[in-house]
């Protein structure tokens, strides 16, 4: 294989774009709408680190997590993009974590940092900003976040420099199959694409539209679900540490089964976020939206629940605060194992990288590294991330 297509430019395809050019391969990459205007545009960066590592995917989170020191240096410097790296840590004040901070001390044990129980008056005096007194929570010393934003941007560069041919703004691409095990690339008319072939493969990276892109091969439809999710930008000074809190918030659906969990973020440039962990289901249909759209469209019933959610951490005036608001769609693989990676069944020619979920900014770059070794030098996928026939 001399020559990669990576359709989808999001934290995933950049950084499988940007892998395969280190290792000397030709790559294009192909986007239907501009680099970073999906998931990873709408993402708050937060980097989590497992709390165990006995299977696979926690293995994997748990690589992606002593990652990300070197790799966001080493980002920075190739682009030099300061791709906002920080160990802040995180306090945790959800509803389990205040019945029973101990148990939740013991489950963080191997967090690789301190944990610590906080009372009600420490919680006050690290957010003094709160309107509400939550009786205990906890300090947790491993949490970092990134700007995704400029993640996106050094990694944009990045792969210029190294001489990725990077294509925007083509309107849908899809994957048809042909013959006893071929494919080939379907652009809206008028463009002209490389086609696969011996020398040259394609990876799917398109994140949750992945669905869309490869409907007509099968095994189809890809196992992938969306899981909408929204965040709003607010003027109020960052917090020291990330914050999560759990509400329970009447008539709320989680279509995942998720208690909701929403996070106050430390934004660059000093603001913060404030995004929750899964929106509700009916949400899809409008969020997901026209595909030769820019982007995907923040609604307003995603502003009313932050709303509701802000009023209730930061007061009433808090509305006054809000500076943006953004959205995007989470490709959750609906298998259970984590995100689905590998070569495509019965398609020599196509590979898949996808199914991230809420951890695409955590383990992209890590899952990039693993297909592009298995591309290259045959290194196994473990089955558990691979597509089921
Ligand atoms: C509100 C919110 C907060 C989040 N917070 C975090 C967080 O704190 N930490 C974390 O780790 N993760 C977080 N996530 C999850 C994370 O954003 C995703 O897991 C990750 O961005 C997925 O990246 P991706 O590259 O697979 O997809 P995307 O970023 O969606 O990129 C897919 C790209 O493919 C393009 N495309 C679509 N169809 C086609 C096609 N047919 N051909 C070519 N291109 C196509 C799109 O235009 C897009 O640019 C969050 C997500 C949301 C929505």
């Amino acid at each position: 294989m001399r020559a990669v297509t990576v359709l989808g430019g999001g934290i995933v395809g950049l950084t499988l774009a940007r892998e395969l050019r280190r290792r000397g391969i030709e790559v294009d990459l192909l986007d239907s709408r501009s680099v970073g205007t999906g998931a990873t545009g709408a993402s708050t960066g937060i980097l989590t680190p497992p709390q165990h590592a006995r299977t696979p995917f926690y293995q994997l989170r748990t690589r992606a997590w002593q990652m990300w020191p070197e790799y966001a240096a080493t980002l920075s410097a190739e682009s030099g993009i300061d791709v906002g790296y920080l160990r802040c840590g995180a306090i945790d004040i959800r509803e389990r974590t205040i019945r029973n901070p101990q148990r939740e001390l013991r489950k963080l044990r191997d967090s690789g940092g301190r944990v610590e129980v906080l009372t009600r008056d420490q919680i006050r005096q690290l957010l003094p900003d709160l309107v509400r007194s939550p009786e205990a929570g906890l300090l947790v010393e491993m949490e970092a976040r990134i700007d995704p934003l400029a993640t996106i941007e050094a990694l944009r560069r990045s792969c210029h420099g190294a001489g990725v041919n990077i294509r925007e703004n083509l309107g849908p691409i899809r994957i048809e199959p042909i013959g006893d095990g071929g494919i080939t690339l379907v652009a809206t008319a008028g463009i002209e694409l490389s086609q696969p072939s011996e020398q040259r493969s394609v990876i799917l990276a398109a994140g949750w539209e992945s669905v869309s892109a490869a409907l007509a091969v099968a095994p189809s439809p890809l196992p992938l679900e969306p899981v909408p999710g929204e965040a709003i930008t607010l003027d109020l000074a960052a917090p020291a540490h990330l914050v999560h809190f759990n509400l329970l918030r009447d008539g709320f659906r989680d279509p995942s089964g998720n208690r909701s969990i929403y996070s106050w973020i430390p934004a660059p440039g000093g603001g913060s976020w404030l995004g929750n962990s899964v929106a509700s289901g009916n949400r899809v249909e409008q969020t997901v939206g026209d595909p030769s759209s820019d982007a995907v469209a923040p609604t307003a019933e995603g502003r009313d629940e932050l709303v509701e959610v802000a009023r209730s951490i930061f007061g009433e005036d808090v509305e006054s605060r809000i500076t943006g608001h953004r959205a995007g769609i989470r490709p959750k693989a609906t298998r259970h194992g984590g995100p689905l990676l590998g070569r495509w069944p019965g398609r020599p020619q196509l590979w898949v990288a996808t199914g991230h979920y809420r951890a695409g900014l955590l383990i992209g770059p890590v899952t990039a590294t693993m297909v592009v070794d298995s591309m290259l030098d045959g290194s196994p996928i473990p089955e558990e991330f691979q597509l089921p026939c």
